[in-house]
């Protein structure tokens, strides 16, 4: 038998590539081996799960409204795919780079684990400013970075899907562009999609309704209701407007929200129906009637029951911990809150339920819209709503009792939880070739 030449701590350290040291990919890696050491994870598996299968870099050249040509950085991380085939979105956004890929990849990998879905972690982005293109500009670049990274997607391999600045118009042209290529239509290449060409009902809504569900799951747990408390959210996109809506439809009082721009406050709740009205026409919600102007960093020190950052990465972290009053935080973005603010607040009593759990809404209904494409046989939204209920409440729960059997916060358990289910399937699988 060959032996084994390698130097473990060779082996086991990360090399000095830029893309390794990204702040969110290094949290991602402190809670991996957390979790790790939570079930006494075997130290060969984790070490394969602290870095990404396979990083692709593309260069999109697109053709500009003036005629010019403008070169874009593409990016798509296959972070590993031993639960099925890699899954997770294309983020546009100016500060979009390889690192920040490599530890949103992660997160999905983590998330599709926990969540119990089929699939591994994979994700994907440009660096541009979306609000900067035309329409058309949009599409140009969209299809070129389609069709760059074409060869490394498909249905049984890798499956994008929205993320911060992209939504279901950009997945149709994704889903047209390598259907094109391929001669003929490949719905469940891409998840996200509009209704009419394969999406599912509910995905549009899906990770701010899986937000809302298991926050009530919380305050069930805690004894409250989600009916009169105070609830604040950080960011009015897709998820943050969703999540607002949906705990108002249940009674809550929204006394703020946010975007880009600012933040708005009304103590006795902030009628979101209207607020996404007026942003439908103003394109923010800073200006809106019936409420006072505050920043965004104000927003998340308000004095709520439930606080949900639901915009971008590293927005709490142990330098403003201290100043949360929150009682709860529900994490709609992918890594708002670094590990160590993390320890610091559950220390203080504040429940957090961590990404990999909070908006696991999305990619779940991801997968109905994956298993329905490849079934042709759409379901109803009472049906699609009611089964992500079951999923996410389901792995909230795991969290939970993981959280209080081996007394950790909820990222550990979650962690806990979903490397748990990674090791089983790769000690299973084995080691290709050995
Ligand atoms: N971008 C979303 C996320 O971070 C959805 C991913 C998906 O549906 O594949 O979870």
């Amino acid at each position: 038998m060959e032996k084994q030449q390698t130097d473990k701590s060779e082996t086991q350290e990360l090399p000095p590539e830029e893309h390794l040291r990204h702040p969110l990919f290094l949290n991602a890696l402190q809670a991996i081996e957390e979790g790790g050491k939570i079930i006494n994870a075997d130290p060969n598996i984790v070490a394969r799960l602290k870095r990404p299968k396979r990083c692709l870099i593309v260069s999109v050249p697109v053709r500009m409204d003036d005629y010019n040509v403008k070169v874009f950085n593409g990016y798509r991380v296959q972070y590993n795919s031993t639960l099925g085939p890699y899954k997770g979105g294309i983020r546009y956004h100016q500060d979009v780079c390889l690192g920040e890929v490599v530890g949103l990849a992660a997160l999905m990998m983590i998330k599709n684990s926990v969540m119990g879905l089929p699939y591994g972690g994979g994700k994907g982005g440009i660096t541009v400013d979306p609000t900067k293109l035309s329409r058309t500009e949009k599409q140009n670049l969209t299809r070129r970075f389609t069709s760059e990274i074409g060869p490394f997607i498909g249905p049984n391999k890798d499956i994008p899907a929205p993320d911060v600045g992209t939504d279901p118009q950009t997945m149709a042209w994704m889903m047209d562009t390598y259907s094109q290529e391929q001669g003929y239509t490949q719905a469940g290449v891409v998840t996200g999609k509009p209704v009419e060409i394969g999406g599912s009902l509910g995905r549009n809504g899906a990770t701010g309704l899986g937000v809302v569900y298991v926050t009530e799951r919380a305050f069930e747990k805690l004894g409250k209701s989600m009916k009169g408390a105070t609830v604040a959210v950080q960011g009015f996109g897709n998820v943050g407007s969703h999540a607002a809506l949906y705990s108002w439809e249940r009674g809550a009082k929204v006394v703020a929200v946010s975007d880009v721009n600012g933040g708005i406050f009304n103590g006795d709740g902030l009628p979101i129906k209207d607020v996404i009205e007026y942003v439908k026409n103003n394109k923010t919600v800073v200006g809106f009637p019936q409420s006072q102007k505050i920043s965004n960093e104000e927003l998340l020190y308000l004095d709520v029951d439930a606080l949900m950052p639901c915009a971008l990465e590293g927005v709490i972290g142990a330098h403003n911990a201290d100043k949360i009053k929150a009682r709860m935080i529900i994490e709609g973005a992918n890594g708002p809150m670094t590990n160590d603010a993390t320890k610091i607040l559950h220390k203080k009593g504040v429940f957090i339920i961590p990404d990999v759990i909070a908006n696991g809404g999305g990619v779940v209904v991801s997968y109905f819209e994956w298993v329905q494409d490849s079934m042709s046989f759409f379901w109803d939204e009472e049906e699609v709503n009611g089964r992500l209920k079951s999923i996410i409440v389901k792995a909230f729960d795991k969290g939970y009792t993981m959280a209080k059997e081996k007394n950790v916060d909820m990222r550990q358990a979650a962690m806990a939880v979903s490397v748990d289910r990674l090791q089983k399937a790769m000690l299973l699988r084995g080691l290709y070739p050995r």
